[in-house]
């Protein structure tokens, strides 16, 4: 079987290939010439994940996966949330939206957050949708914990729960055994095992 990943993002294609990689499934990426998206404006992550899956699924005939991630902050009722990605603008820098968010949370005293992903997969043939959510704990830092090169969006001002530095400073290699993301797709990873050994069966 093979699974279209409905991402052009490098970094989230490699964590996906070495999650799931070891599955007897066949993982394709998108040429590199299709930049066609769909809009991002459904109200949930699950919708967001769903609407790319399907889309790219549907153009390529093919079981597509794809994602939708945000941050939630306590203290500004789960704000930035499913819209992370635009707050302030899609093409702000992330510097500038992480000092707004500071600024914004400067008397907070509870600082706790998570960072939530949708993953789905969705089949073109029968309409399935398989469907997993991940979260991981933590809470914002007073000020941003940066290294050069390492994380992205939100990472230098969270840090996960039980640990002390932020995912910036962590690094991928723990980031990537943690993260939200990788949840999600853990839990995908024990559905697809399930599916399989279904059909196996069935065959059998
Ligand atoms: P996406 O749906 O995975 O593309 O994530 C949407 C937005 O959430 C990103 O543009 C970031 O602003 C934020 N975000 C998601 N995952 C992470 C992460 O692991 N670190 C930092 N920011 C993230």
């Amino acid at each position: 079987m093979k699974i279209l990943l409905g991402t052009h993002n490098k970094g989230k294609i490699k964590e996906i290939v070495e999650m799931l990689g070891d599955l007897p499934i066949e993982i394709v990426t998108l040429p590199d010439s299709d930049r066609e998206e769909p809009e991002e404006n459904g109200k949930t992550y699950f919708e967001n994940a769903l609407k790319k899956a399907r889309f790219y699924a549907e153009k390529y005939g093919i079981p597509a996966l794809s994602d939708d991630s945000g941050l939630e902050i306590d203290a500004l009722n789960g704000k930035p949330g499913i819209l992370s990605a635009r707050f302030l603008g899609e093409d702000t820098p992330f510097d500038i939206k992480i000092e707004k968010i500071l600024e914004m949370m400067k008397n907070a005293k509870n600082r706790s957050a998570r960072f939530r992903t949708v993953a789905v997969i969705y089949f073109p043939e029968t309409g399935k949708i398989l469907h997993t959510e991940g979260i991981v704990e933590g809470e914002i830092l007073r000020s941003p914990q940066k290294k050069e090169g390492s994380g992205f969006g939100y990472d230098p001002i969270f840090k996960p729960n039980g640990f002390d530095k932020s995912f910036s400073m962590l690094g991928k290699k723990v980031k990537n055994k943690i993260s939200h993301r990788a949840n999600a797709l853990k839990k995908l990873k024990e559905i697809l095992k399930k599916e399989f050994s279904e059909v196996k069966n069935d065959g059998d």
